[in-house]
């Protein structure tokens, strides 16, 4: 069913010029001022296609900023009159929705907190029945394929047809360097199922950090992606909300100036986007296993606190022969040579006596250290 929906491609909704399409603004329109400062100095960079900000803020706790409400909605108005810059704001509720369309708002987006709720879905669904407005929808929070598919098929069954999908990141338990995990396969899976659907990157909300924000959004290109959406804001340090990941509106000019586009030739076109499918994923794969390596590592270490605890040595040579027999096994089972799974093994055991080492011995991270844990690995060899 879902290959059926004639959603309408990014190239025919008439907003933007060249791939990408820049959406940016503050994470939250706080005052007149701001607002429309920050719109003036991005209108002036010549590379914002679409000015955003969140005038109703979900916010994970209470008591802070929630934004201004629809008193904001006057602002974004303004905004479009002065610069030209179409406007785009989050709506979470029908009322969102009203006062949103009655400002003139010209692209609204549903936040990954409201994509997780079939309910609050349907509803603004409902809200937009029968009105020709731009809809991006933003990841659910949770890495769940099928409730990002479903609150888009429930927008496009209101009649919507200009929808697109913002990729902003999936939470996580454990921390992590990222604000949010990319998981960039459940996006490309996603634009599997919709070829026509625009996807927008936000490394803003992925990265969490300003310095983050060029290797996103490359990464993003790099995976053809149609556009980005980078908050910006005219004093970061000071801004009400997400004020580690904003950037000022001259830095996003240099870092959109910084950006590497492929250039699809169109002979090849079909070669090259074949290619670059390939490369995403062995990227994509590389990405993961650094993620799976970095996390066994902290397990290592964890084990390493306990070990500690109890007086235990580091180097038990029964589990390590165990873990290397059970890898030789399922290894030639997935016709990976038994040469490559010792290398690797020996690799990732090394390196897991290193962060034992340090949990158990602090000074130890120093060359003698190492040398130490090189010693352990051909001893048990
Ligand atoms: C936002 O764009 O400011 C926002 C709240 O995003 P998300 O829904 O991705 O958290
Ligand atoms: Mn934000």
């Amino acid at each position: 069913m879902e290959n059926a929906l004639n959603i309408e491609p990014l190239k025919n909704w008439n907003i933007g010029k060249d791939r990408p399409l820049i959406i940016s603004g503050p994470c939250s329109a706080e005052t007149e001022d701001q607002v429309m400062e920050t719109a003036i100095r991005l209108a002036a960079t010549g590379k914002v296609d679409v000015f955003r900000a969140g005038i109703w803020k979900p916010r994970t706790r209470p008591n802070s900023f929630e934004g201004v409400g629809s008193e904001g909605l006057k602002w974004l108005k303004q905004v479009k009159q002065e610069t030209g810059l179409p406007t785009a704001t989050e709506v979470a509720t029908e009322k969102h929705v009203y006062e949103a369309l009655k400002f003139g708002v010209d692209v609204l987006w549903i936040g990954a907190r409201t994509t997780v709720n079939p309910f609050a879905m349907q509803e603004i669904a409902n809200a937009l029945e029968g009105v020709d407005v731009m809809v991006f929808i933003k990841n659910p929070i949770n890495p769940e394929l099928e409730l990002w598919v479903g609150a888009i098929e429930r927008i496009y069954k209101a009649g919507i047809r200009r929808i697109g999908a913002i990729h902003r990141g999936f939470s996580a338990y454990e921390k992590t360097a990222f604000r949010n995990q990319p998981r960039w396969q459940i996006a490309i899976d996603l634009r599997q199922r919709f070829p026509d659907l625009a996807m927008i990157c936000d490394p803003s909300h992925i990265g969490g950090k300003r310095a983050y924000l060029l290797d996103i959004s490359q990464e993003a290109m790099d995976l053809n992606y149609d556009g980005l959406m980078i908050e910006s804001h005219i004093d970061p340090d000071n801004a009400w909300s997400d004020k580690a990941q904003q950037v000022t509106p001259e830095k996003l000019s240099e870092l959109i100036d910084q950006l590497v586009l492929r250039s699809v030739v169109s002979d090849d076109a079909a070669f090259i986007s074949n290619i670059d499918e390939l490369r995403s994923q062995i990227d994509i794969y590389d990405d993961q296993l650094l993620d799976l390596l970095e996390r066994r590592m902290q397990v290592a270490e964890t084990i390493g606190q306990y070990k500690k605890q109890h007086g235990i040595t580091i180097l038990q040579s029964n589990r390590w022969q165990e873990i290397v027999n059970k890898a030789m096994r399922k290894g030639s089972n997935k016709g990976l040579s038994s040469e490559f799974i010792s290398i690797i093994l020996k690799a990732i055991h090394q390196e897991s006596i290193v962060h034992q080492m340090k949990v158990m011995n602090d000074e130890a991270v120093n060359d003698a250290g190492i040398e130490k844990s090189n010693h352990v690995s051909v001893i048990m060899k």
